[in-house]
């Protein structure tokens, strides 16, 4: 497995953890729910090894982590009622290849406008342990299964 130093995606460090719960695996990713949940189902997708780029990934490596990509989306689509989901590879300094996967609500916040990558303290929705475990739980039986994988 290809890791680089120093890279927050590929180290997982403390602060890492404290903002983006393990979730589970996917084909060739793996699979965080945010901590924020002001959007119900926020996730973060991120392949499994070290690459800065999507072209730089080999292509059937690539076909695999967009099969996962869709999996997790219609996944989060079909278990929170979301109205779309919108995917963004930002990277500018966290570069190891990885999607946010936001959805949106007609009823809530950034409708119509792109998401809000670092929504405001008063806006933020923090859940139970129990209530993460829950959540986590849901999206990966449900994740892995459209991927064929044992749950
Ligand atoms: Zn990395």
């Amino acid at each position: 497995m290809e890791r680089k130093p120093g890279c927050f995606y590929c180290e997982q460090d403390e602060q890492f953890q404290s903002v983006l719960f393990r979730l589970c695996d996917l084909k060739v990713s793996t699979v965080f729910l945010c901590r924020d949940q002001t959007l119900p189902g926020r996730c973060t997708i991120m392949f499994r090894e070290h690459y800065e780029e999507l072209y730089d990934i080999p292509k059937d490596l690539r076909d695999d982590f967009m099969d996962d990509v869709c999996a997790l989306a219609q996944t989060i689509t079909e278990v929170f009622g979301a109205d779309k989901i919108n995917y963004a590879i930002y990277g500018d300094e966290v570069r190891h290849v990885h999607l946010t996967l936001c959805p949106k609500y007609k009823d809530k916040l950034g409708w119509g406008k792109p998401f809000v990558l670092f929504p405001e303290e008063k806006d933020l929705v923090i859940l139970s342990q129990k209530e993460y475990n829950e959540r986590m739980e849901q999206i990966a039986r449900a994740a892995r299964q459209k991927r064929g994988l044992s749950v």
